[in-house]
């Protein structure tokens, strides 16, 4: 007998679920196996990762949901479905077509290429040998070329790239919000490297910050941000990371170095950030491909406004201050909290991406955005990447690498296939200061909100504003609904300039200090 509506949606559930069960299942083996997996046990995880993979895909990609997906789109029967099963089947569509789009032997041979090119950009990097990874990298760029044709573009072949991590996101609009930002951020940083004054972190460099007591602080402050521990665990693995399972299973992980003290730190609230965002989900989408943030960049823009924002705020730290230093009483003894808050926002061009401040970060971003746009419209080749990268750093940053290990060759991301994927950080840096701007005209006591360390009252905010939408919503809609406004790079730039202004004009202030004026904390809008 033929199945009614009804019947045939709760078939097309149960297929939505599985999938993303088989999810989870690859969530939690990924975690594991950067968090600790006996060695011996590796290969062993890779054979179950290959097996769980490959039926989600077959699955998400099946006669089966093709039919459903057919059914449920039909006019009459798409009204009858409720918003989050109309969102639902919006998205399985997404990720159908996507994958429909490409035959399969040629997707088996770019997971082949790129799994490979992942092992000798690795070796290239360390030896410092570009012309060893160029040819994989040409083959990998020549790949999503063809991609793009079968997916199909309308304006510019990079756009489709971009829509995968940022829906909505395109070439046009990207171009005019980089130029914003590179008009004020590079004469900033200019201004910046003129100033005589300049912090000093090298407190944080001495081999001298125990391990555990540096968990210790990130525990305390991540359950102050309001991350929820019986929904969540911090480890320690090589490069941090978040993973959520389920609003209720979202793990982050750090990486403690004895010589380096902030490093463990703000990569705990950074990762704390990510998983606020993936605790507060509505749990109506828990099954769902919906039960996640809706793009790298509003994902991206949660991490680095506790991290940035909020963490490297004076106010946060005129309240944490001296917890810290019971916990490392002699490390912190002789600093005071205006130099340790100048030393955790000390901006200095530098060569690495990864290690980049909050004003210089995004001129890493706009580098790698121009040449992946460049490369994916065939207006430069592969073997130039050396030249150009040298140049940009030169022309942006005011100084350039010595090597391509510095240089061209230090990110992963091309290895792996991912373009398109680099502006999300940048876009996570727009966003968080317009969510701030907003969160400032919400709260008319925001300063003593973080002062007095009252933070989850932002989490709920948050939560209540942009978390609890998973992808129900768009990036544009999220942010259109948050602050009234469509993405504007200005309010960056102003809190970059107003923050950065005022810590490097803390030459005056010394004179002042000698006067008999304390220094003050910088002014916030
Ligand atoms: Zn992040």
């Amino acid at each position: 007998m033929e199945k009614n509506f009804e019947g045939l949606l709760q078939d097309f559930q149960e297929l939505v679920h599985k999938i993303k069960y088989y999810n989870e299942a690859l969530a939690v083996i990924f975690w594991d196996l950067r968090t600790g997996a006996p060695k011996k046990g590796v290969p062993g995880r890779a054979k179950v990762i290959g097996m769980l993979s490959t039926e989600a895909f077959r699955l998400s990609t099946s006669q089966e949901m093709g039919d459903y997906l057919s059914y449920f789109e039909q006019k009459d029967n798409f009204s009858k479905l409720d918003p989050i099963y109309r969102a639902i089947i919006e998205e399985c569509r997404k990720e159908y077509d996507r994958s429909k789009k490409i035959p399969e032997a040629m997707y088996k041979e770019y997971v082949i290429l790129t799994s490979e090119a992942e092992s000798v950009w690795e070796e290239a990097k360390n030896t410092d040998n570009f012309s060893m990874f160029s040819p994989y990298l040409e083959k990998i760029v020549d790949f999503n070329i063809k991609f793009i044709d079968l997916w199909g573009f309308k304006d510019n072949k990079y756009d489709t790239l971009l829509d995968y991590y940022e829906p909505g996101m395109t070439v046009e609009k990207l171009d005019r919000i980089f130029e914003q930002l590179r008009e004020r951020i590079v004469p900033l940083v200019q201004k910046i490297k003129d100033s005589s004054y300049k912090p000093d972190d090298s407190m944080f460099f001495r081999n001298c910050y125990d391990t555990a007591r540096q968990e210790e602080f990130s525990l305390m402050i991540l359950d102050k941000m309001g991350y929820s521990f019986d929904a969540g665990r911090l480890d320690v693995s090589e490069h941090p990371f978040t993973i959520g399972m389920t609003p209720g299973d979202v793990r982050i992980t750090t990486h403690y170095y004895p010589d380096n003290f902030s490093s463990a730190l703000f990569s705990s609230i950074h990762e704390g950030g990510h998983a606020l965002y993936e605790q507060n989900i509505n749990i109506e989408l828990e099954d769902t491909p919906l039960g996640t943030g809706t793009s790298m960049g509003i994902h991206e823009s949660q991490s680095r406004f506790w991290e940035n924002i909020i963490g490297r705020s004076y106010n946060f730290w005129s309240c944490y201050y001296e917890d810290l230093k019971k916990i490392f009483p002699e490390e912190f003894k002789s600093v005071s909290l205006e130099d340790f808050y100048k030393a955790i926002n000390k901006v200095e061009p530098s060569l690495i991406r990864v290690e980049a401040d909050e004003v210089t970060y995004n001129l890493h971003i706009m580098i790698r955005y121009e040449i992946e746009k460049a490369l994916i419209n065939k207006e430069v080749k592969v073997a130039d990447l050396p030249r150009i990268w040298k140049e940009k750093m030169k022309e942006y940053l005011g100084i350039e690498p010595k090597n391509d290990k510095e240089g061209v060759l230090q990110d992963v991301h091309w290895a792996g296939g991912s373009f398109g994927y680099f502006p999300s950080y940048t876009l996570g840096n727009i966003y968080s200061a317009q969510i701030y701007h907003t969160l400032r005209k919400q709260f008319s006591n925001f300063d003593e909100l973080i002062k007095k360390g009252e933070l989850t009252k932002l989490k709920d905010w948050l939560g209540e504003n942009i978390h609890r939408h998973g992808k129900l919503l768009t990036p544009a809609e999220i942010l259109k609904s948050v602050t009234g406004e469509e993405i504007n790079s200005g309010y960056l730039i102003d809190y970059l300039e107003s923050k950065y202004k005022e810590i490097y004009n803390a030459r005056l202030s010394i004179i002042a200090f000698v006067s008999g004026t304390a220094w003050k904390p910088p002014p916030t809008y």
